[in-house]
C-alpha cells in the first residue's frame, strides 16, 4: 500500500469519524485541521446551571439503523426525553393568554403528526411546498372538529407553521419541497433520545474508542490542530493539495476530505478553492438550503412551571400579533416568533427557547441582557396571569448564523434544490487527480442522501469518505 498523506477540515462528527475509520483500517498519517478552538462543530455541550446544555445537538433521532444510537446504546448512553414524546405534557398557551385544556394539545400534535406522517407518503406534483400542502390538509382535517374549531384554526395553523420551520430550519415552509420530503428517512424508534449528563459530545468518545476505556482506542485527538482556520485549498497540481491557513501554515496532502457547512461552503467556496469548483458542485451549493434554528437557555431561580412538562407552546393569531406590533412597536415585533419553549432534561430550573429564520439571526445582534429581559417579558405575558414568572437568573444561548465557522444550523431541501434538481451526490462527488486519485472528498451532512441534517448522517458521511480512500489505497 502506498502511505497516503490525509488531512481532514473540521473536527465535527464528520471529521472525527472519517479519522476514526482512517486510523482504524491502519492509515495513520492522518492530520484534522480545525478553525476553532474546540472539537465537536455544531455538537456543542456546555455546562450551565446544574449540570449541561447542547447549544448544537441534542437529541439521537431514531433507533433503527442509527449509527449513533448503535454506538451509544450498549452503553446505556441514551434515554428517552419522554415529557417531550408525550403530548399530554405540551402546554399550549395563545397570545390572550387563553390556555388550552390537555384534549386540544393532544388534538394540535396528533394532527400535526398526521399531516406530516401522510406529507412523507404523499406523491406531490412537482413545484408544491410543504406549506401549500399542509394548510390544505389542516383545513381539510380540521373541518367539524369538536376541539379546533375555526376561530382557533389560524393560531394552531401558526404555530405549526413555525414549529415545522425549526425541524427543517427553513425560514418558512412554503420554502420546503413537498416533493423532497421523500428524501429525508427517519429511523424507527424513539425521536429524541438524549445523552443524560454526558451530553453529545460523549459520541466523540465513543467514535475514537476513548470510552469505555480500552487498547483498541484511537489516537485521534492526538491528529487534531485547532485554531487552524484554512483559507485556501489549492490543487492545481493533480498530484498533490496545497492547504493554507488564515494565519500563515502551509500543508501537503495526497488527499483532503473537506467537512465543513453547506453555510461555509456558501459563502466562501469562491474564495477556498484554486482553481474554482466545477460548475455543477456549485450548482449543488446553490440550490441545497440551509438555514438558522438558534437555542435560548434560561436560568430561573426556581422551577415555576408544572412538574413533568415537555414545552410550553406559544400560538398567535394574525390579529394577535398586529395589536402586539400596534402596542409595543416594530422593534418587539421579533417576540411574535417565539413560538416553543422546551423544558430541559436533568436541568429543573431550565427553560430552553427556540427561534428559526430571520428573527433568529436578528436576534444574534442584540445583547444577552436584553434577550433575557424580552423572553421574561413574552413569557409573563402567556402566562403570567397564571404563574408567577421569577426573572430569568442567567442566560446562554448559540449564534449559529453571525459565526463563520457555520454560517447556519442544518440543511433542508427546498423549492431551488428542486427547481435545479440538484442533490447530495453533486455536491458529494471528490475531484479526483491523477491516476484517478480523490483528492478532495466531501464529507457533512449536507452531503448524505437520507440523513442529511443530523448527527448520523455526518457521522455516516465521515465514514463513507474515509472508506473511499481506504478502497483507493489499499
Ligand atoms: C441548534 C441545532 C440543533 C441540532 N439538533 C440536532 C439533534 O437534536 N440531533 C441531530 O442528529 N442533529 C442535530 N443538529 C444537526 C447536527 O448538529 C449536525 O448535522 C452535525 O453536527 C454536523 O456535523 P458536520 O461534521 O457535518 O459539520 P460541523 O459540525 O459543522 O463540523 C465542521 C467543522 O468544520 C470547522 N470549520 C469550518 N470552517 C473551517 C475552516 N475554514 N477551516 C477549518 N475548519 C473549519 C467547524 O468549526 C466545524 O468544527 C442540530 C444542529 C443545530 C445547529
Amino acid at each position: 500500500m502506498i502511505e497516503p498523506q490525509i488531512i481532514i477540515i473540521g473536527a465535527g462528527a464528520a471529521g472525527i469519524a472519517a479519522a476514526s475509520r482512517l486510523l482504524e483500517k491502519g492509515i495513520h498519517n492522518v492530520l484534522i485541521l480545525e478553525a476553532k478552538d474546540r472539537i465537536g462543530g455544531r455538537i456543542f455541550t456546555q455546562k450551565f446551571g446544574d449540570n449541561i446544555v447542547e447549544l448544537g445537538a441534542q437529541w439521537c433521532h431514531g433507533e433503527q439503523n442509527n449509527v449513533v444510537y448503535n454506538l451509544a446504546a450498549p452503553h446505556n448512553l441514551l434515554e428517552s426525553s419522554f415529557n417531550i414524546n408525550d403530548p399530554t405534557k405540551h402546554i399550549f398557551v395563545n397570545a390572550a393568554g387563553e390556555v388550552a385544556s390537555r384534549e386540544e394539545s393532544v388534538e394540535i400534535l396528533r394532527i400535526y403528526h398526521k399531516i406530516l406522517d401522510d406529507a412523507g407518503d404523499t406523491n406531490h406534483k412537482p413545484g408544491t411546498s410543504l406549506g401549500e400542502y399542509f394548510t390544505h390538509k389542516f383545513y381539510e382535517e380540521i373541518k367539524g372538529h369538536p376541539l379546533i374549531t375555526s376561530q382557533k384554526a389560524e393560531q394552531i395553523l401558526n404555530w405549526m407553521h413555525k414549529y415545522q420551520n425549526s425541524i427543517e430550519c427553513s425560514d418558512t415552509w412554503f420554502d420546503v419541497s413537498a416533493t423532497k420530503l421523500k428524501d429525508y428517512w427517519s429511523c424507527e424508534g424513539d425521536p429524541v433520545l438524549n445523552w443524560k449528563t454526558n451530553g453529545y459530545c460523549k459520541v466523540f468518545d465513543l467514535l475514537t474508542k476513548n470510552y469505555p476505556g480500552s487498547r483498541a482506542r484511537l489516537p485521534v485527538y492526538e491528529k487534531i490542530l485547532l485554531n487552524m482556520e484554512i483559507s485556501s485549498i489549492e490543487y492545481t497540481s493533480k498530484d498533490y493539495v496545497e492547504v493554507s491557513t488564515s494565519n500563515g501554515s502551509k500543508f501537503k496532502a495526497t488527499s483532503v476530505i473537506f467537512t465543513p457547512s453547506l453555510g461555509v461552503l456558501k459563502e466562501q467556496h469562491m474564495n477556498l478553492f484554486k482553481p474554482t469548483l466545477s460548475s455543477s458542485k456549485i450548482k449543488a451549493i446553490k440550490g441545497l438550503s440551509i438555514g438558522v434554528a438558534n437555542k435560548i437557555f434560561l436560568e430561573f431561580p426556581h422551577q415555576w412551571w408544572p412538574k413533568n412538562t415537555g414545552a410550553l407552546s406559544f400560538m398567535w393569531s394574525d390579529n394577535q400579533k398586529k395589536e402586539f406590533i400596534e402596542k409595543y412597536g416594530q422593534e418587539k415585533s421579533w417576540l411574535c416568533d417565539v413560538f416553543e419553549f422546551f423544558t430541559v432534561d436533568h436541568q429543573p430550573r431550565l427553560l430552553s427557547g427556540w427561534l428559526v429564520g430571520p428573527n433568529a439571526k436578528y436576534v444574534e445582534t442584540l445583547d444577552d441582557q436584553k434577550v433575557m429581559n424580552e423572553f421574561h417579558f413574552i413569557l409573563d405575558k402567556f402566562l403570567g396571569h397564571v404563574y408567577d414568572i421569577p426573572r430569568p437568573q442567567t442566560i446562554i444561548r448559540s449564534k449559529w448564523f453571525s459565526d463563520k465557522h457555520f454560517r447556519g444550523s442544518y440543511t433542508f431541501r427546498s423549492m431551488l434544490t428542486e427547481r435545479l434538481a440538484v442533490d447530495y451526490k453533486d455536491l458529494m462527488e471528490p475531484i479526483k487527480g491523477n491516476k484517478n486519485t480523490p483528492m478532495i472528498l466531501f464529507a457533512g451532512e449536507a452531503t448524505h442522501e437520507h440523513y442529511y441534517s443530523t448527527v448520523h448522517g455526518a457521522v455516516e458521511s465521515g465514514y463513507r469518505e474515509a472508506d473511499r480512500l481506504i478502497d483507493f489505497y489499499t
